[in-house]
């Protein structure tokens, strides 16, 4: 079909999910629709505005950028218009028809009867357009790109119903114009006092006028009485982080930031900052209180909004803070870079480090300050806390800040809830304790039944459960904190430092001694499983436990290599066993296959409590039931 009829088309499957979630959950909540449109206006005009930096022909000779809003309330219409970039043919249905974010689907697909009926999910999406269904039958936009041809304006009409009309029209002015037919509910929308008070409360804040006519009598030379209309602006129309924080309420901010951040709940925190000097930026930053849903995927939404010298360059610039500090959304306007910087250009700035740098210490000051209000910092660390865990490895400068923010299950709390600092820890340590202990583990539980906190616990010292996934490779660039080190259970020998006594320590060596015998029989029956065999004080109720060697690789890491597709180095076990455990006095007695079989259990046991995986589960079976044969 050629470009100048009128077609049907249907919209992509994910927005006739996202069309019903929207219209059933937002329902209480349906004035967004005009932020929506007005935000979207302003990102419009911020386009056309930095590309007519180097054609200001683009302007059509109307550079006043600006939003107008009118109404009818006979007609039930509401028509939000600019004179923006506008859009093709091309960018009508690839905009208007599909979502181009992607795992969107994905989620979408996820969700429960029950979370579809949560209007906060809703916010995720940055569902923006779609949102005027909520409050039209029927949705007319008009648009032409900047630049173009009048001829090569375009029309689509929806009614929000799986389908949408599109057909080329003559277009005056370039930019867009979206007209909503109000559903007969929605009438309340079609009102004048109603629209100026959502213009307010929705867009003061941002950097464009928008205005709504105004009607007045005016009384001619002829002394006839006539209506005149004018634009008026409603709007303060000042760019929120321009504006001095002495004027700005904490409301303020927050409607700034579900315009930026296309969320609906407000933010956790924000960090609001004019500096000059060798560097010139205002920066304002916020931590939302919820994880986007693809916040774990490498192509998910991340970064500032960058202006120069108060001019919209763009969206998402991840140039600006650390991967670790992905979740973090607000903007940037320097007067450091020129105004047409590009991605590219940005890579190799080094003005871009220095501005980096100092937003990051930005961002882990207003954490430190949030970390001050612990039920609010629990928020925070529930939703963000496995992101910030990359931290230590990916900056390395600023690790020991990053290590006061961290928090951690541990022993002393025996909770699931990740709530204790590693100076909570410090606090607590005991008498004579140089080291801070930590075990991880493929669950909280499986971390918390682990036979290596055996003498931790008879001796009371606090151990760190570490069960997230990225929590061995946290701990693998994290050797230290506050002059302590930081240490895995299992691995290595143990060392209890001072907290153990004289007298404990010589009856160890001396039980140790007593069981050379028994340990260089079974290192021979277990010959190539492990690297070693030795008697260890760390089991209190358990028979035998495996360590790894120092310098090994633990299992999370192993798993993260074979999962990048690397090669893993070989590693073998070393098996401890307990001298006082009646199961090892039993093996001591035994001799030839009843010794083996013996041996080999406790081994197979060790390593199955670990949650490690047996390279021959049938023979361990086999073993077992020999032995409850008797
Ligand atoms: P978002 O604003 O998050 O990109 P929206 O659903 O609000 O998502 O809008 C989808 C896309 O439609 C925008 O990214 C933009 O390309 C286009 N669009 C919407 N409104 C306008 C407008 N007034 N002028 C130009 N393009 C627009
Ligand atoms: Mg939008």
């Amino acid at each position: 079909m050629s470009a100048d009829q009128k077609e049907t088309l249907g919209f992509q499957t994910e927005v006739k999910q996202l069309l019903h979630l929207m219209i059933h959950s937002l329902y209480s909540n349906r004035e967004i629709f005009l932020r929506e449109l007005i935000s979207n206006a302003a990102d419009a005009c911020d386009k056309l505005r930095y590309r007519a930096l180097d054609d200001d022909s683009l302007f059509e000779g109307d550079s006043e950028l600006r939003v107008e809003i009118e109404f009818d309330a006979e007609a039930r219409t509401v028509t939000v218009r600019d004179n923006g970039i506008g859009m093709s043919r091309e960018d009508v249905i690839a905009n208007l028809g599909t979502i181009a974010r992607s795992g969107t689907a994905e989620f979408l697909k996820q969700l429960s009867g029950e979370q579809q009926k949560d209007a906060k999910l809703i916010g995720q999406f940055g569902v923006g357009f779609y949102s005027a269904f909520i409050v039209a039958d029927e949705v007319t936009v008009r648009t032409r790109l900047a630049g173009s041809e009048r001829s090569a304006g375009t029309q689509w009409v929806s009614r929000g119903e799986g389908e949408f009309t599109i057909e080329p029209i003559e277009l005056e002015r370039h930019g867009t114009e979206i007209k909503l037919a109000l559903k007969s509910d929605a009438a309340e929308f079609a009102d004048e006092y109603r629209l100026r008070t959502l213009v307010r409360k929705y867009s003061d804040h941002i950097d464009l006028p928008v205005q709504m006519p105004k009607v007045e009598e005016q009384e001619g030379e002829d002394g006839e009485k006539r209506s005149v209309v004018s634009w008026e602006t409603v709007n303060e129309a000042q760019a929120l982080w321009t504006r001095p924080k002495s004027e700005l309420s904490d409301d303020d901010y927050k409607a700034f930031y579900k315009h930026i951040a296309h969320d609906f709940t407000d933010p956790l925190s924000w960090s609001h900052n004019k500096v000059e000097g060798k560097l010139e930026y205002t920066s304002l930053l916020y931590v939302p209180a919820r994880a986007p849903f693809d916040l774990y995927q490498r192509e998910g939404v991340r970064g500032l909004k960058l202006y120069v010298q108060r001019v919209f360059i763009m969206d998402d610039a991840e140039q600006f803070l650390p991967l670790y500090l992905r979740f973090v959304k607000g903007v940037i306007d320097t007067r450091d870079l020129s105004l047409n910087v590009s991605r590219e250009i940005l890579q190799q700035d080094p003005q871009v480090e220095k501005l980096k740098s100092a937003l990051t210490k930005r961002v882990l000051d207003m954490l430190k300050k949030l970390a001050k209000e612990p039920e609010r910092y629990q928020e925070f660390w529930s939703q963000f806390g496995s992101v910030l865990k990359e931290g230590p490895a990916e900056d390395y400068a600023n690790r020991e800040k990053i290590a006061e923010l961290l928090r951690f299950s541990t022993t002393h709390t025996d909770s699931a809830v990740q709530d204790q600092s590693l100076a909570d820890y410090v606090g607590r340590m005991k008498e004579g304790q140089q080291k801070i202990y930590y075990l991880v583990a493929d669950s909280f539980n499986a971390a918390r039944h682990s036979p290596h906190l055996e003498i931790f616990r008879k001796k009371g010292i606090e151990v760190l459960l570490l069960s997230d996934r990225v929590d061995e490779w946290l701990m693998s660039h994290l050797s230290e904190f506050d002059g302590k080190a930081l240490v895995d259970v299992a691995k290595g020998d143990l060392d209890l430092g001072d907290v153990e006594d004289e007298e404990e320590k010589k009856a160890q060596e001396e039980s140790a001694k007593a069981k050379q015998a028994l340990v260089e029989r079974l290192k021979e029956q277990l010959g190539e499983r492990v690297a070693q065999v030795r008697v260890t004080h760390r089991l209190t109720d358990s028979p035998a436990c495996v360590v790894l060697d120092e310098h090994d690789m633990g299992f999370q890491m192993r798993r993260l290599m074979e999962a990048a597709g690397q090669p893993v180095p070989e590693s073998k076990p070393i098996l401890e066993i307990n001298p006082d455990h009646p199961l090892i006095a039993r093996l001591e007695g035994l001799e030839g296959e009843a010794f083996g079989r013996l041996g080999e259990v406790l081994l197979d046991q060790a390593i199955i409590a670990e949650g490690g995986q047996l390279d021959d589960p049938a023979a361990y079976v086999k073993r077992l039931n020999a032995l409850l044969v008797g």
